[in-house]
Protein backbone atom coordinates (compact mmCIF):
# COMPACT_ATOMS: atom_id res chain seq x y z
CA UNK A 1 0.00 0.00 0.00
CA UNK A 2 2.91 2.48 1.23
CA UNK A 3 5.49 2.75 -1.31
CA UNK A 4 6.90 5.58 1.19
CA UNK A 5 8.21 2.72 3.25
CA UNK A 6 9.94 1.27 0.84
CA UNK A 7 13.39 1.12 0.75
CA UNK A 8 15.16 1.84 -2.69
CA UNK A 9 18.41 0.40 -3.33
CA UNK A 10 21.92 0.83 -5.31
CA UNK A 11 23.81 -2.22 -4.58
CA UNK A 12 27.41 -1.16 -5.32
CA UNK A 13 29.50 -4.82 -5.62
CA UNK A 14 26.47 -7.02 -6.24
CA UNK A 15 28.02 -9.94 -7.59
CA UNK A 16 30.28 -10.56 -5.07
CA UNK A 17 29.95 -12.27 -1.54
CA UNK A 18 28.20 -9.13 0.33
CA UNK A 19 25.91 -8.13 -3.15
CA UNK A 20 24.66 -11.53 -3.47
CA UNK A 21 23.88 -12.06 0.47
CA UNK A 22 22.51 -8.26 0.12
CA UNK A 23 20.08 -9.60 -2.76
CA UNK A 24 19.15 -12.55 -0.07
CA UNK A 25 18.08 -10.51 1.91
CA UNK A 26 16.18 -8.18 -0.14
CA UNK A 27 14.35 -11.74 -1.61
CA UNK A 28 13.17 -12.57 1.69
CA UNK A 29 11.51 -9.07 2.23
CA UNK A 30 10.12 -7.75 -1.06
CA UNK A 31 7.16 -5.84 0.17
CA UNK A 32 10.25 -3.71 1.61
CA UNK A 33 12.75 -3.47 -0.54
CA UNK A 34 13.16 -2.52 -4.38
CA UNK A 35 16.72 -2.78 -6.33
CA UNK A 36 16.77 0.63 -8.25
CA UNK A 37 21.01 -0.39 -9.64
CA UNK A 38 23.08 -2.75 -9.57
CA UNK A 39 27.10 -2.74 -9.97
CA UNK A 40 29.74 -4.98 -10.53
CA UNK A 41 33.72 -4.68 -11.85
CA UNK A 42 32.95 -7.41 -14.78
CA UNK A 43 31.02 -10.75 -13.82
CA UNK A 44 28.22 -9.80 -16.67
CA UNK A 45 27.10 -13.45 -16.20
CA UNK A 46 25.60 -12.87 -13.22
CA UNK A 47 24.78 -9.41 -13.16
CA UNK A 48 22.37 -10.35 -16.39
CA UNK A 49 20.95 -12.76 -14.15
CA UNK A 50 20.54 -10.41 -11.38
CA UNK A 51 19.60 -7.36 -13.62
CA UNK A 52 16.40 -9.80 -15.09
CA UNK A 53 15.46 -10.75 -11.46
CA UNK A 54 15.20 -7.43 -10.09
CA UNK A 55 14.86 -5.37 -13.24
CA UNK A 56 16.97 -2.11 -11.83
CA UNK A 57 16.82 1.01 -13.43
CA UNK A 58 20.98 0.82 -13.73
CA UNK A 59 23.11 -1.71 -14.17
CA UNK A 60 26.68 -0.59 -13.69
CA UNK A 61 29.64 -2.50 -14.75
CA UNK A 62 33.50 -0.92 -14.35
CA UNK A 63 35.24 -3.06 -17.67
CA UNK A 64 34.38 -0.88 -20.26
CA UNK A 65 34.58 -3.81 -22.79
CA UNK A 66 32.24 -5.80 -20.55
CA UNK A 67 29.24 -3.39 -20.24
CA UNK A 68 29.27 -3.47 -23.86
CA UNK A 69 28.66 -6.78 -24.00
CA UNK A 70 25.88 -6.69 -21.78
CA UNK A 71 24.32 -3.29 -22.94
CA UNK A 72 23.72 -5.59 -26.67
CA UNK A 73 22.55 -8.70 -23.92
CA UNK A 74 20.11 -6.92 -21.81
CA UNK A 75 18.70 -5.03 -25.13
CA UNK A 76 15.22 -6.28 -24.20
CA UNK A 77 15.00 -5.27 -21.11
CA UNK A 78 15.15 -1.57 -20.55
CA UNK A 79 17.49 -1.82 -18.10
CA UNK A 80 19.97 1.47 -18.60
CA UNK A 81 23.71 -0.05 -18.83
CA UNK A 82 26.61 2.15 -18.05
CA UNK A 83 30.39 1.94 -17.99
CA UNK A 84 33.54 2.84 -15.77
CA UNK A 85 33.77 5.38 -12.99
CA UNK A 86 31.55 7.04 -14.57
CA UNK A 87 28.84 4.67 -14.13
CA UNK A 88 29.74 3.84 -10.85
CA UNK A 89 29.05 7.43 -9.50
CA UNK A 90 25.67 7.50 -11.66
CA UNK A 91 24.56 4.41 -9.37
CA UNK A 92 25.58 6.19 -6.33
CA UNK A 93 23.84 9.30 -7.67
CA UNK A 94 20.59 7.77 -8.74
CA UNK A 95 17.90 9.99 -7.47
CA UNK A 96 15.38 6.68 -7.13
CA UNK A 97 17.81 5.17 -4.82
CA UNK A 98 17.63 5.86 -0.67
CA UNK A 99 20.32 3.68 0.12
CA UNK A 100 23.96 2.81 -1.63
CA UNK A 101 24.57 -0.79 0.08
CA UNK A 102 28.84 -0.40 -0.80
CA UNK A 103 29.57 -3.73 -1.00
CA UNK A 104 32.22 -3.38 -3.50
CA UNK A 105 36.06 -4.00 -2.64
CA UNK A 106 39.06 -1.62 -1.81
CA UNK A 107 39.45 1.89 -2.48
CA UNK A 108 38.30 2.02 -5.86
CA UNK A 109 35.24 2.47 -4.10
CA UNK A 110 36.07 5.97 -2.37
CA UNK A 111 34.45 8.07 -5.34
CA UNK A 112 31.33 6.46 -5.21
CA UNK A 113 30.55 6.35 -1.92
CA UNK A 114 31.51 10.26 -1.56
CA UNK A 115 29.29 10.61 -4.64
CA UNK A 116 26.81 8.73 -2.72
CA UNK A 117 26.35 10.96 0.64
CA UNK A 118 26.91 13.97 -1.49
CA UNK A 119 23.81 12.48 -3.39
CA UNK A 120 22.30 12.51 0.31
CA UNK A 121 22.02 8.41 0.34
CA UNK A 122 22.64 6.48 3.51
CA UNK A 123 25.31 4.60 3.46
CA UNK A 124 24.93 0.76 4.00
CA UNK A 125 28.91 0.39 4.40
CA UNK A 126 31.12 -3.09 3.84
CA UNK A 127 33.35 -1.37 1.63
CA UNK A 128 35.84 -0.90 4.93
CA UNK A 129 38.75 0.15 3.19
CA UNK A 130 36.59 3.65 2.26
CA UNK A 131 36.60 4.23 5.51
CA UNK A 132 40.03 3.29 6.38
CA UNK A 133 41.39 5.21 4.17
CA UNK A 134 38.84 8.46 3.86
CA UNK A 135 37.13 8.25 7.59
CA UNK A 136 38.49 12.04 8.15
CA UNK A 137 36.37 12.97 5.09
CA UNK A 138 33.09 10.47 4.67
CA UNK A 139 32.56 11.15 8.45
CA UNK A 140 31.99 14.81 8.79
CA UNK A 141 30.59 14.36 4.95
CA UNK A 142 27.85 12.18 5.82
CA UNK A 143 27.40 14.67 9.08
CA UNK A 144 26.70 17.61 6.63
CA UNK A 145 24.85 16.04 4.52
CA UNK A 146 22.53 14.40 6.96
CA UNK A 147 23.06 11.01 5.83
CA UNK A 148 23.76 7.81 8.20
CA UNK A 149 26.68 5.40 7.85
CA UNK A 150 25.33 2.10 8.43
CA UNK A 151 27.55 -0.48 9.16
CA UNK A 152 27.68 -3.46 7.70
CA UNK A 153 31.21 -5.70 8.87
CA UNK A 154 29.64 -7.85 11.58
CA UNK A 155 31.72 -6.21 14.57
CA UNK A 156 30.80 -3.29 13.47
CA UNK A 157 27.03 -4.17 13.15
CA UNK A 158 27.43 -5.64 16.77
CA UNK A 159 28.78 -2.87 18.25
CA UNK A 160 26.17 -0.46 16.26
CA UNK A 161 23.40 -2.68 17.97
CA UNK A 162 25.71 -2.66 21.60
CA UNK A 163 25.08 1.43 21.52
CA UNK A 164 21.40 1.64 20.20
CA UNK A 165 19.36 4.00 23.10
CA UNK A 166 22.65 4.67 24.64
CA UNK A 167 23.15 8.00 23.12
CA UNK A 168 24.39 9.75 26.45
CA UNK A 169 26.41 6.95 27.90
CA UNK A 170 30.48 7.26 27.30
CA UNK A 171 31.84 3.98 25.40
CA UNK A 172 34.84 3.12 27.58
CA UNK A 173 36.13 0.20 25.79
CA UNK A 174 34.85 -1.34 22.38
CA UNK A 175 35.88 -5.51 22.56
CA UNK A 176 36.61 -6.00 18.70
CA UNK A 177 36.49 -10.27 18.82
CA UNK A 178 38.24 -12.43 15.97
CA UNK A 179 38.47 -15.68 15.09
CA UNK A 180 42.06 -15.71 14.47
CA UNK A 181 41.62 -16.73 10.63
CA UNK A 182 43.24 -20.13 9.33
CA UNK A 183 46.66 -19.63 10.74
CA UNK A 184 45.96 -19.10 14.06
CA UNK A 185 48.28 -20.93 16.92
CA UNK A 186 51.31 -21.05 14.08
CA UNK A 187 54.45 -19.73 14.63
CA UNK A 188 56.35 -17.41 11.96
CA UNK A 189 58.51 -20.32 10.79
CA UNK A 190 55.59 -22.22 9.87
CA UNK A 191 54.04 -19.33 8.33
CA UNK A 192 56.92 -18.80 5.82
CA UNK A 193 55.20 -21.59 3.24
CA UNK A 194 51.90 -21.48 3.68
CA UNK A 195 50.21 -21.65 0.21
CA UNK A 196 47.44 -19.40 -1.42
CA UNK A 197 44.98 -22.38 -1.08
CA UNK A 198 45.75 -22.77 2.74
CA UNK A 199 44.64 -19.27 3.52
CA UNK A 200 41.66 -19.11 1.39
CA UNK A 201 40.68 -21.78 3.99
CA UNK A 202 38.70 -19.23 6.49
CA UNK A 203 37.55 -21.08 9.54
CA UNK A 204 34.59 -19.51 10.32
CA UNK A 205 33.23 -16.99 7.52
CA UNK A 206 32.69 -17.82 3.83
CA UNK A 207 34.03 -14.16 2.23
CA UNK A 208 35.77 -13.18 -0.93
CA UNK A 209 39.21 -13.84 -1.60
CA UNK A 210 40.60 -10.11 -0.54
CA UNK A 211 38.96 -10.09 2.71
CA UNK A 212 39.71 -13.55 3.54
CA UNK A 213 43.57 -13.09 2.88
CA UNK A 214 43.21 -9.66 4.99
CA UNK A 215 41.53 -12.66 7.67
CA UNK A 216 44.63 -14.93 7.81
CA UNK A 217 46.81 -12.04 8.11
CA UNK A 218 44.86 -10.28 10.78
CA UNK A 219 45.42 -7.01 8.54
CA UNK A 220 41.90 -7.03 8.53
CA UNK A 221 41.40 -6.83 12.17
CA UNK A 222 43.79 -3.82 11.71
CA UNK A 223 41.59 -2.52 9.20
CA UNK A 224 38.93 -2.86 11.22
CA UNK A 225 40.23 -1.28 14.06
CA UNK A 226 40.74 2.07 11.85
CA UNK A 227 36.91 1.15 10.55
CA UNK A 228 35.81 1.49 14.45
CA UNK A 229 37.82 4.38 15.17
CA UNK A 230 36.12 6.20 12.60
CA UNK A 231 32.60 4.93 12.58
CA UNK A 232 31.97 5.45 16.62
CA UNK A 233 34.54 8.07 17.06
CA UNK A 234 36.45 6.22 19.55
CA UNK A 235 40.02 6.67 20.56
CA UNK A 236 41.81 3.37 19.35
CA UNK A 237 43.53 2.87 23.04
CA UNK A 238 39.98 2.86 23.51
CA UNK A 239 39.57 -0.47 20.54
CA UNK A 240 40.85 -3.74 22.11
CA UNK A 241 41.10 -7.23 19.81
CA UNK A 242 39.82 -10.16 21.36
CA UNK A 243 40.42 -13.30 19.75
CA UNK A 244 36.93 -15.34 20.05
CA UNK A 245 37.75 -18.41 17.67
CA UNK A 246 33.71 -19.74 17.31
CA UNK A 247 32.83 -16.41 16.29
CA UNK A 248 29.67 -16.32 17.96
CA UNK A 249 30.15 -13.22 19.92
CA UNK A 250 30.83 -10.76 17.31
CA UNK A 251 32.24 -7.87 19.30
CA UNK A 252 31.43 -5.85 22.52
CA UNK A 253 30.85 -2.49 23.98
CA UNK A 254 31.89 -1.78 27.84
CA UNK A 255 30.46 1.00 29.79
CA UNK A 256 31.91 3.54 32.54
CA UNK A 257 29.94 1.24 34.52
CA UNK A 258 31.62 -1.98 34.28
CA UNK A 259 28.80 -3.45 31.91
CA UNK A 260 29.93 -5.11 28.68
CA UNK A 261 27.04 -5.69 26.17
CA UNK A 262 27.82 -7.95 23.54
CA UNK A 263 26.04 -8.82 20.49
CA UNK A 264 25.81 -12.71 19.43
CA UNK A 265 24.87 -15.29 16.54
CA UNK A 266 25.92 -17.32 13.53
CA UNK A 267 28.36 -16.16 11.47
CA UNK A 268 26.13 -15.39 8.34
CA UNK A 269 26.60 -12.21 6.93
CA UNK A 270 22.98 -11.73 5.85
CA UNK A 271 22.27 -11.01 9.70
CA UNK A 272 24.46 -7.63 10.03
CA UNK A 273 23.61 -6.69 6.47
CA UNK A 274 19.88 -6.97 6.47
CA UNK A 275 19.94 -4.65 10.12
CA UNK A 276 22.12 -2.27 8.00
CA UNK A 277 18.88 -2.07 5.93
CA UNK A 278 15.79 -2.39 8.11
CA UNK A 279 17.53 -0.30 11.28
CA UNK A 280 16.12 -0.10 13.76
CA UNK A 281 14.35 -3.12 13.53
CA UNK A 282 15.19 -7.09 13.89
CA UNK A 283 12.81 -8.67 11.20
CA UNK A 284 12.95 -12.37 10.45
CA UNK A 285 16.08 -13.83 8.80
CA UNK A 286 17.49 -16.29 6.45
CA UNK A 287 20.25 -17.04 8.69
CA UNK A 288 20.34 -20.31 10.93
CA UNK A 289 19.82 -19.41 14.30
CA UNK A 290 22.78 -19.80 17.20
CA UNK A 291 21.65 -23.29 18.69
CA UNK A 292 23.18 -23.77 22.40
CA UNK A 293 22.48 -27.16 21.88
CA UNK A 294 25.60 -27.55 19.93
CA UNK A 295 27.18 -24.34 21.21
CA UNK A 296 29.14 -25.57 23.87
CA UNK A 297 31.55 -23.27 24.78
CA UNK A 298 33.46 -20.16 23.68
CA UNK A 299 36.85 -19.19 24.23
CA UNK A 300 39.01 -15.98 24.19
CA UNK A 301 42.29 -15.31 24.04
CA UNK A 302 44.80 -12.63 23.13
CA UNK A 303 46.36 -12.14 19.62
CA UNK A 304 49.25 -12.45 18.56
CA UNK A 305 50.38 -9.45 17.02
CA UNK A 306 54.26 -10.69 16.88
CA UNK A 307 53.42 -13.18 14.28
CA UNK A 308 50.71 -11.79 12.67
CA UNK A 309 51.70 -7.81 12.46
CA UNK A 310 48.46 -6.61 11.02
CA UNK A 311 46.90 -4.98 14.09
CA UNK A 312 49.97 -3.16 15.31
CA UNK A 313 50.83 -1.65 11.52
CA UNK A 314 47.03 -0.30 11.67
CA UNK A 315 47.54 0.53 14.99
CA UNK A 316 50.40 2.28 13.87
CA UNK A 317 48.56 3.52 11.07
CA UNK A 318 45.88 5.57 12.58
CA UNK A 319 48.16 6.63 15.14
CA UNK A 320 50.73 8.53 12.74
CA UNK A 321 47.38 9.96 11.47
CA UNK A 322 47.12 11.82 8.05
CA UNK A 323 47.01 9.76 5.11
CA UNK A 324 49.08 6.89 6.70
CA UNK A 325 46.20 4.73 6.86
CA UNK A 326 45.69 5.06 3.13
CA UNK A 327 49.63 4.64 2.60
CA UNK A 328 48.84 1.11 4.88
CA UNK A 329 46.11 0.28 2.83
CA UNK A 330 47.41 1.02 0.00
CA UNK A 331 50.06 -1.31 0.43
CA UNK A 332 47.90 -4.51 1.58
CA UNK A 333 46.04 -4.06 -1.42
CA UNK A 334 48.60 -4.94 -3.41
CA UNK A 335 50.76 -7.43 -1.45
CA UNK A 336 47.28 -9.29 -0.84
CA UNK A 337 46.35 -9.23 -4.62
CA UNK A 338 50.74 -10.08 -5.35
CA UNK A 339 50.29 -13.17 -2.58
CA UNK A 340 47.06 -14.25 -4.20
CA UNK A 341 48.50 -14.28 -7.47
CA UNK A 342 51.84 -16.48 -6.42
CA UNK A 343 54.30 -13.28 -6.41
CA UNK A 344 54.86 -12.63 -3.04
CA UNK A 345 55.16 -15.33 0.11
CA UNK A 346 52.35 -14.70 3.00
CA UNK A 347 54.78 -13.17 5.37
CA UNK A 348 56.23 -11.01 2.89
CA UNK A 349 52.89 -9.07 2.75
CA UNK A 350 54.12 -7.54 6.19
CA UNK A 351 57.35 -6.52 4.91
CA UNK A 352 55.56 -4.67 2.10
CA UNK A 353 53.29 -2.91 4.28
CA UNK A 354 55.95 -1.56 6.41
CA UNK A 355 58.66 -0.51 4.28
CA UNK A 356 56.06 1.54 2.29
CA UNK A 357 54.79 2.91 5.80
CA UNK A 358 58.61 3.75 6.30
CA UNK A 359 58.84 5.94 3.46
CA UNK A 360 55.49 7.24 3.73
CA UNK A 361 55.42 11.66 3.74
CA UNK A 362 52.53 12.09 5.33
CA UNK A 363 50.04 14.23 3.93
CA UNK A 364 48.10 15.62 6.94
CA UNK A 365 44.53 16.03 6.05
CA UNK A 366 44.40 14.60 2.61
CA UNK A 367 41.90 15.37 0.06
CA UNK A 368 40.01 12.33 -2.16
CA UNK A 369 42.38 13.29 -4.77
CA UNK A 370 45.22 13.08 -2.88
CA UNK A 371 44.16 9.53 -1.39
CA UNK A 372 43.66 8.28 -5.26
CA UNK A 373 47.22 9.91 -6.11
CA UNK A 374 48.58 8.08 -3.11
CA UNK A 375 47.40 5.06 -3.71
CA UNK A 376 48.14 5.22 -7.31
CA UNK A 377 51.68 6.12 -6.05
CA UNK A 378 52.21 3.37 -3.95
CA UNK A 379 50.99 0.53 -6.82
CA UNK A 380 53.45 2.08 -8.79
CA UNK A 381 56.01 1.48 -6.28
CA UNK A 382 55.56 -1.32 -4.73
CA UNK A 383 55.38 -3.07 -8.65
CA UNK A 384 58.75 -1.63 -8.97
CA UNK A 385 59.88 -2.30 -5.83
CA UNK A 386 58.80 -5.62 -4.95
CA UNK A 387 57.50 -8.03 -8.06
CA UNK A 388 60.83 -7.79 -9.21
CA UNK A 389 62.74 -8.34 -6.42
CA UNK A 390 60.68 -11.08 -4.91
CA UNK A 391 60.81 -12.91 -8.31
CA UNK A 392 64.72 -12.45 -8.51
CA UNK A 393 64.62 -14.25 -5.23
CA UNK A 394 62.08 -16.92 -5.71
CA UNK A 395 63.95 -20.44 -5.08
CA UNK A 396 62.60 -23.62 -6.61
P1 LIG B 1 33.99 -9.99 -3.32
O1 LIG B 1 35.32 -10.11 -3.92
O2 LIG B 1 33.21 -11.23 -3.06
O3 LIG B 1 33.07 -9.03 -4.19
C1 LIG B 1 33.54 -7.79 -4.60
C2 LIG B 1 32.52 -7.06 -5.44
O4 LIG B 1 33.11 -5.82 -5.87
C3 LIG B 1 32.12 -7.81 -6.71
O5 LIG B 1 30.76 -7.60 -6.98
C4 LIG B 1 32.96 -7.12 -7.79
O6 LIG B 1 32.38 -7.17 -9.07
C5 LIG B 1 32.98 -5.72 -7.26
N1 LIG B 1 34.10 -4.94 -7.82
C6 LIG B 1 35.41 -5.21 -7.76
N2 LIG B 1 36.11 -4.29 -8.45
C7 LIG B 1 35.20 -3.43 -8.96
C8 LIG B 1 35.29 -2.27 -9.76
N3 LIG B 1 36.46 -1.81 -10.21
N4 LIG B 1 34.15 -1.64 -10.08
C9 LIG B 1 32.96 -2.09 -9.66
N5 LIG B 1 32.82 -3.18 -8.89
C10 LIG B 1 33.93 -3.84 -8.55
O7 LIG B 1 34.19 -9.16 -1.96
P2 LIG B 1 33.34 -9.22 -0.62
O8 LIG B 1 33.89 -10.28 0.26
O9 LIG B 1 31.90 -9.22 -0.92
O10 LIG B 1 33.76 -7.84 0.07
C11 LIG B 1 33.21 -6.60 -0.33
C12 LIG B 1 33.54 -5.56 0.75
O11 LIG B 1 32.84 -5.92 1.94
C13 LIG B 1 35.02 -5.50 1.11
O12 LIG B 1 35.39 -4.19 1.40
C14 LIG B 1 35.10 -6.34 2.38
O13 LIG B 1 36.13 -5.94 3.23
C15 LIG B 1 33.75 -6.04 3.02
N6 LIG B 1 33.29 -7.10 3.91
C16 LIG B 1 33.03 -8.33 3.42
C17 LIG B 1 32.58 -9.34 4.27
C18 LIG B 1 32.21 -10.69 3.74
O14 LIG B 1 31.69 -11.52 4.50
N7 LIG B 1 32.42 -10.99 2.49
C19 LIG B 1 32.42 -9.08 5.65
C20 LIG B 1 32.71 -7.81 6.11
C21 LIG B 1 33.14 -6.82 5.24
MG1 LIG C 1 34.46 -8.06 9.99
Amino acid sequence: SDDGLMRRLSVLGSTGSIGTQTLDVVRQHPELFRVEALGCGSNIDLIEKQAREFTPRLVAVYQKDQAAILKTRLKDTGVRVIAGMAGLIALAQLPQADIVVTAIVGMIGLRPTVAAIEAGKDIALANKETCVTAGHVIMPLAEQHGVKILPVDSEHSAIFQALQGKADSKIHKIYLTASGGPFRGRTQRELARVTVREALAHPTWSMGPKITIDSATMVNKGLEVIEAKWLFDVDVDRIQVVIQPQSVIHSMVAYEDGSILAQLGSSDMRIPIQFALTWPNHLPSPAAPLDFETLTRLDFAVPDNGTFRGIPLAVRAIRAGGSMPCALNAANEWANAAFRKGRIRFLEIYDVIEQVMDRHHIVPEPTVEEIVNIENEINRYCEATFAGKTAAQADL
